[in-house]
């Protein structure tokens, strides 16, 4: 068993099955959330375990309070602790703001923000009596600079920026560090749904002219989960190919 275990949210597939991918290479025991998709999570731990990692996979909805208590306890049964916490899981019901329901309003709220909060405020009881952790949200340029037809998105993810920083104010005594990635456009199943019209005018937007990778995000979210970054905390992290400066 590895000394340091990483929980990572919505690791099944895009940007989570990089990060959890990523953490593993650097030495974590990695617990692969899902939601819906168990085959692609267990597929996720099988190429961990191929290239000599540990992992598994555990099924929970993070937007439910008791079920993702339920979640990070059982973590804490088998493995005594939780490193790591990274809040990847989210959504979209993109659409423009006079035509938004309340359910598509909700419902991004409830699993992109809400999910975080579930898993930070359950995950933390552990790392407080660990004194030390690494807590990392993913954030979004959208929830910096807004973004039309993503009112609900924005606001989510404009709320994990928040939550992070009020975090990382009452957790550091502790020694535990809160921080955000917001990804810029980042190829996976999220964007891929977008029209080609709507790609091509994203694309023209980014000073690099083109999407990012996965595991660009990846790497950003290693840095603020390692020992290196032990004394920074309460910050945004924007990987977006120069988008949001
Ligand atoms: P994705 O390919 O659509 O994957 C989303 C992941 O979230 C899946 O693993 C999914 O699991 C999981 N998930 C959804 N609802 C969940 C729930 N209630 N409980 C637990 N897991 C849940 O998305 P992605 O592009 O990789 O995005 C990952 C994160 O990066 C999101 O927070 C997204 O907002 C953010 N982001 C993405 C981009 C981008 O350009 N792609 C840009 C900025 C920020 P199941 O399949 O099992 O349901």
């Amino acid at each position: 068993m590895s000394e340091r275990v990483a929980v990572v949210t919505g690791a099944s597939r895009g940007i989570g099955r990089a990060i959890a991918l990523k953490l593993a290479e650097d030495g974590n025991t990695v617990i692969v959330n899902y939601n819906g998709s168990r085959e692609k999570a267990c597929a996720v731990v099988s190429e961990i375990q191929a290239a000599g990692g540990l992992a598994e996979a555990a099924g929970c909805d993070v937007s439910d309070f008791n079920g993702a208590e339920e979640f990070l306890k059982a973590v804490v049964k088998k493995y005594g602790r939780i490193d790591v916490l990274v809040n990847n899981a989210g959504i979209t019901r993109d659409g423009l703001l006079m035509k938004m329901s309340e359910e598509e309003f909700d419902e991004v709220l409830r699993i992109n923000l809400k999910g975080a909060f579930n898993c930070i405020r359950h995950a933390s009881r552990q790392m407080l009596k660990q004194r030390g952790g690494r807590i990392i949200n993913i954030s979004s340029v959208s929830g910096v600079m807004g973004n039309a037809g993503q009112a609900n998105y924005s606001a989510s993810k404009a709320g994990i920026i928040g939550l992070t920083k009020s975090a990382a104010r009452e957790l550091a005594s502790r020694g535990i560090t809160v921080n955000a990635v917001a990804p810029g456009f980042i190829d996976t199943e999220m964007t891929r749904a977008l029209s080609d019209q709507v790609k091509e005018h994203a694309s023209g937007q980014i000073p690099f002219g083109r999407f990012g990778k996965t595991e660009d995000v990846a790497a950003a979210v290693a840095f603020f989960a390692s020992e290196q970054a032990g004394y920074i905390t309460g910050q945004v992290l924007c990987v977006d190919g120069g988008m949001a400066m």
